[in-house]
């Protein structure tokens, strides 16, 4: 039913992100401390150089043409153009479920194709027969031209946010509450553009998870190669990173249709934010570990090993209940019988399980994976933990983030849940 206020150009009257100039700084520091990894982690070290030298090394080439140019590289261009070629016809040609989407503001759902696990086994399956068809030097690729291949999802990404803000123009686009402030880098960076679609492809969905995930696992893949190039054998701390992670991304192929759920496809706009976050940032930064143990092996030993695989077990484990208990209850379902309170707005909350533990636990179960991941590099170098730094700010953030549209949503019912579910993410401390 089209609801009698519905405007597609709704305005936005409030900024996230500290506003124009936030946009323009995460614009800029994601991808330098991208190319601070990669250029920064090397084997000349991890640090490549003490921070100071790296510092004004990197700040001094950057103010030559010759730095910019030599971030390109042709052939990892068209390398990474036929591999999100590959994906879309995988999208297109594999089958996969139709499901519905969230009811938007007019009162009309979209369908979405979800078949991003059938990409995945096929791409796995592709990646067998390179192997073994040209054995392992294939796989060397990917290390010896990582900058250009960042380079390329960088534009990819810059790419993609500008057509979609170009193509929000069009009269009766739908736009995102949260993008329309009139403020060109700002709705650009935080996505104007509620749901992009060329035909019934579906941008936001299709970059969510499949080309920037699955390149990941093949990226950590291509690292344990590196690895047993050098020294001839993989260690145990790589197959843990490479198996914590392939679990991660089966996950969430295997679970892709959660995503429709999620805040990113709800309400979040599609611009510069989502597309750097999901080809880029994600794609060369999440598996950073598995690029420090190719170059520098670490040897765990049993005690290790056990104490970091419980470790990701107890992550893995409340990450995956805790998301499957709002998931099924999302879905009319509640097989554990789960307290919830009812809610003016009409989609109740729960009260009990997992979501009456804090109000996020999912956050916490992906957090504890975050030390899992980053522990098998050991300790010589803080490099490696940025991830479990910089997620536990992400989710930190995002939590809030969330907690503002709840509060949006639910009024009155949501300050009556957070009386009853004190703690934001971690119960007794945060
Ligand atoms: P969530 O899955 O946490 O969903 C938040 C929504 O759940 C709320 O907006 C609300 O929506 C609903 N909700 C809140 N409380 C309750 C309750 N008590 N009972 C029922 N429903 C409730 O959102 P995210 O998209 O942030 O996270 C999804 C997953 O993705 C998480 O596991 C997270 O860890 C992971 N993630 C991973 C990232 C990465 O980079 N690896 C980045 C971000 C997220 P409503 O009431 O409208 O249904």
């Amino acid at each position: 039913m089209v609801q009698p206020a519905y405007d597609p150009e709704t305005k936005t009257h409030h900024y996230e992100f500290l506003g124009p100039p936030g946009a323009l700084g995460i614009s800029v520091l994601v991808p330098v401390f991208t190319y601070f990894f990669a250029f920064g982690c090397d084997e000349r070290g991890c640090p490549s150089l003490p921070l100071g030298p790296f510092l004004s090394n990197g700040l001094k080439q950057m103010q030559t043409w010759q730095f910019y140019a030599d971030l390109w590289d042709t052939k990892a261009a068209i390398a990474y153009l036929a591999w999100y070629a590959w994906c879309v016809v995988c999208w297109a040609v594999l089958p996969g479920q139709w499901l519905e989407g969230t009811t938007l503001r007019n009162g009309e759902k979209l369908w979405y194709k979800i078949n991003a696990f059938q990409t995945f086994i096929a791409t796995m399956a592709a990646l067998g027969a390179v192997y073994f068809l040209y054995g392992l030097q294939p796989f060397l690729f990917a290390y010896d031209h990582w900058i250009g291949l960042c380079t390329a999802s960088l534009l990819m990404s810059v790419v993609q946010a500008t057509y979609c803000y170009a193509m929000s123009f069009i009269p009766n686009t739908m736009l995102s509450t949260g993008g329309n402030t009139g403020n060109v880098l700002y709705d650009w960076f935080i996505g104007r553009n509620l749901n992009p679609r060329i035909g019934i492809f579906d941008i936001k969905t299709f970059n969510e998870l499949r080309p920037g995930l699955i390149l990941w696992m093949i990226l950590d893949i291509c690292m344990a190669v590196k690895q047993y190039s050098r020294i001839g054998r993989i260690t145990d701390s790589m197959i843990l990173v490479q198996i914590f992670q392939a679990i991660y991304v089966f996950d969430a192929m295997y679970n892709e249709a959660g995503i429709l759920t999620q805040m990113d496809i709800t309400t979040d706009g599609f611009g510069f934010m989502l597309a750097v976050g999901d080809l880029f940032w994600v794609t060369f930064t999440y598996g950073l570990q598995t690029r420090y143990l190719a170059l520098y092996p670490v040897d765990l030993g049993w005690l290790w090993t056990s104490a970091i695989v419980a470790t990701n077990c107890l992550g893995y484990y409340i990450f995956r209940v805790s998301n499957a208990e709002k998931n099924d209850f999302r879905n009319g379902k509640n097989p554990k019988n789960l307290q919830y309170m009812k809610t003016e707005r009409g989609t109740n909350l729960l009260t009990s399980g997992w979501w009456g533990v804090s109000r996020h636990p999912n956050y916490l179960g992906d957090w504890i994976m975050a030390w899992a991941w980053c522990l098998p590099t050991g300790w010589n170098t803080p490099i490696t933990y940025y991830y479990v730094i910089y997620f536990g700010i992400l989710l930190a953030h995002r939590q809030n983030r969330d907690d503002e549209a709840c509060k949006a949503k639910y009024g009155k019912d949501w300050d009556k849940y957070c009386k009853i579910v004190k703690w934001k993410i971690i119960p007794g401390l945060y």
